[in-house]
């Protein structure tokens, strides 16, 4: 028999793909629905849970597929209940999720009960300064399985087997997203469907820090997801200073790849600008800012950095967040500023792991 670690998880496959495996076992087709709702709706974490499909079948299914499950290595909650989950994956690798109660101002509509922030890497290599994630350099892409089981594992623990909790999804943990296109998309299409996580297109946003061949990319596919772009700085040189990335596609670039995606999918983008001290928070560097968002008929949000331990960068008072988000408007763009929920349970982009690692390294 494989062993599990060479087995694909059998939450990396399509509900089609599954199909053409009953086929060729001469399975009924009615057991691939049977499979997916233990799966997807149920959430089972062992085949034995799945007490409808006969024996014989769950042998093969766990001879052929493994049905691994993120163990919780540890979790906060913050007093304004947004909850932190550190998973321990497989081969040890460490990375979370954050679950984020109803905010109407956040992604998607006044309806939305929870949002979820889940990672895509184990570590980041885009490296930008202010981030914990990118400390430590980038160790992998998370499996496609690795990226649904965030959403899986986090309503078995707060809902049980049946309940669904999330209905919003933010990929804006570890990890830079589009850097690991082809698992994204495949756990992308995986919670989207109707047959797996149910959860729609329009409340899924991805965020990334700007590589402009997979935003064309991205353009091109059927699905609506959401798009958000870590800006963070409105010329080059103050980008360039804190984003690494920006050497790479640099403002025209990133901008040229944002049109074409805006005129394939005609579908607004979000910015997403974290106020440093003294680094891009000063009024007239709102001017660039507004300049592009109007360009862009994109929203603005606005993130008071979260203090990283061992970084040297602040978060700026409050009347200068304020006086940012008003030279903003006084522009005309819409923008948000957004207190962070759970800024004192680290939430912020890999805090916890980073915290977690150095903890064990002690
Ligand atoms: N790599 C992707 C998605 C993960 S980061 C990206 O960069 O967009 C998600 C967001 O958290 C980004 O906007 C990132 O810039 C922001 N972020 C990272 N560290 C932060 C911190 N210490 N405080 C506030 N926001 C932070
Ligand atoms: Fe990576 Fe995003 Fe952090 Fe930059 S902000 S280091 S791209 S996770």
């Amino acid at each position: 028999m494989k062993t599990d670690s060479v087995k694909p998880d059998i939450r990396s496959l399509t509900q089609e793909e599954l199909q053409r495996h009953f086929a060729l076992w001469q399975e009924p087709a009615y057991r691939v629905a049977q499979l997916l709702t233990w799966l997807y709706a149920r959430r089972a974490a062992h085949w034995d849970e799945m007490t409808n499909l006969p024996k014989a079948l769950r042998a093969r299914l766990r001879e052929t597929f493994a049905l691994r499950w993120p163990e919780l290595a540890r979790r906060q909650g913050a007093r304004d209940t947004t909850q932190k989950f550190l998973w321990r994956l497989a081969d040890g690798a460490l990375i979370e999720s954050v679950l984020i109660p109803a905010s109407p101002s956040l992604y998607g509509e006044p309806s939305d009960r929870h949002t979820l922030c889940i990672s895509t890497q184990v570590g980041c290599a885009y490296g930008c300064k202010f981030c914990a994630s990118g400390l430590d350099g980038w160790k992998r892409h998370l499996l496609p399985d690795e990226i649904v089981n965030q959403v899986l594992a986090v309503e078995r623990a707060e809902a049980g087997a049946g309940a669904r909790l999330i209905n919003n999804v933010v990929v804006m943990g570890m990890g830079e997203p589009l850097a690991n296109y082809d698992n994204l998309l495949r756990a992308l299409r995986i919670l989207n469907a109707p047959w797996g996580g149910e959860i729609g297109a329009r409340k899924i946003t991805v965020s990334t820090s700007g590589l402009a061949p997979q935003i064309r990319q991205l353009a091109a596919e059927p699905l609506q997801f959401r798009l958000a772009i870590s800006l963070h700085g409105a010329t080059d040189k103050t980008r360039s200073k804190i984003m690494p990335v920006n050497h790479k596609y640099p403002l025209k670039e990133l901008t040229a790849a944002c049109d074409f995606y805006l005129r394939k999918k005609g579908r607004m983008i979000t910015l997403e600008y974290i106020l440093i001290a003294g680094i891009n928070d000063a009024p007239p560097q709102a001017l660039p800012l507004a300049r592009l968002a109007r360009h862009l008929r994109a929203k603005v949000n606005l993130i008071p950095y979260n203090d990283v331990q061992g970084l040297p960068w602040r978060r700026p008072d409050d009347p200068v967040q304020d006086a940012f988000l008003a030279a903003l408007e006084r522009e005309g763009v819409s923008a948000t500023l957004r207190r962070e929920k759970g800024g004192d349970i680290d939430a912020a982009c890999g805090q916890l792991r980073l915290k977690t690692e150095r903890e064990l390294a002690r």
